[in-house]
């Protein structure tokens, strides 16, 4: 049978990861991000290699997070862009390609075009999960992501507060659309823990996402605390969960329960 002009046979779906999660929220200032960052971190402590794909082109975080945020050093070959690494990450995002403090100006569809490069050309090596830091919102390039990354899950970032609440089912009801699963809910900010006292104290509420994961049949993933080491340590590039501790623990089991 004749081939049309220009027609291409359809290149198979390379798979970027054995896991591909995406980290969405809904509602930006959450700590999406941040959950992102510690997630991989934690998936890197326990022996896989991880890399993480910065979705948001306009308000990119990740660089900041693993203490790149002067670098822009993200090349790219005839075999791809290759991601930079940090604290044993492979990180793309749009903030290791712009100058430090420069905002990207651009159309929607100049955005998707961004995200579907960073999508399909990078030389991601052998990665066992690769997690994908949402953009804020539920328009088209988390539409594009949602329907053309292979995602094999989505884990929804939220606070106990009902507007992030609201927030995060508007996401779960796009990943629905997509036929994307839903692998659970995760709280972040859940209690404030003095740094002086280590008394609790639940400044946005408490149990908001447990209660909505339950009435939604799906897993609970966990609860972060509000705490101030984990503020500081994401300004200084050094997430909280290098290290031991109740926050750092916090995270390795959401990140087990990520990939249960
Ligand atoms: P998002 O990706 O949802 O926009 P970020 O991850 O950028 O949110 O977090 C927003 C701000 O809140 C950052 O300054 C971050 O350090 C801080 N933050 C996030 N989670 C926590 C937490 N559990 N405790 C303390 N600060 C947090």
């Amino acid at each position: 049978q004749a081939r049309k002009p220009n027609a291409t046979p359809a290149a198979p779906e390379k798979r970027a990861a054995r896991h591909v999660i995406a980290v969405a929220a809904g509602k930006g200032g959450v700590g999406k991000s941040t959950v992102a960052a510690n997630l991989a971190v934690a998936l890197t402590r326990q022996g896989r290699s991880v890399g993480i794909l910065d979705a948001d082109i306009y308000g990119p975080s990740i660089p900041r997070l693993f203490g790149l945020s002067d670098a822009q050093g993200l090349k790219k070959t005839d075999s791809g862009i290759t991601p930079l690494s940090a604290h044993g990450v492979k990180i793309v995002s749009m903030g290791l390609l712009t100058k430090p403090g420069a905002p990207v100006v651009w159309r929607g569809p100049m955005v998707q075009g961004a995200i579907q490069q960073f999508l399909r050309d990078t030389d991601w090596g052998d990665l066992d999960v690769l997690i994908i830091d949402m953009p804020p919102g539920t328009g088209d390039a988390q539409l594009a992501i949602a329907q053309t990354a292979a995602i094999d899950g989505a884990v929804i970032a939220c606070t106990p507060q009902d507007l992030a609440l609201d927030d995060a089912r508007k996401a779960m009801a796009m990943f629905q659309q997509t036929h994307t699963p839903l692998l659970g809910l995760i709280e972040n900010m859940s209690v404030f823990l003095c740094p002086h006292c280590g008394e609790p104290s639940e400044i946005f509420g408490h149990g908001g996402a447990r209660d909505e994961a339950e009435a939604l049949g799906l897993p609970f993933l966990g609860e972060i605390p509000l705490h101030i080491d984990l503020r500081k340590r994401s300004d200084e590039g050094r997430p909280v969960a290098l290290d031991d501790g109740p926050v750092s623990a916090a995270f390795a089991r959401a990140a087990d329960a990520v990939l249960a």
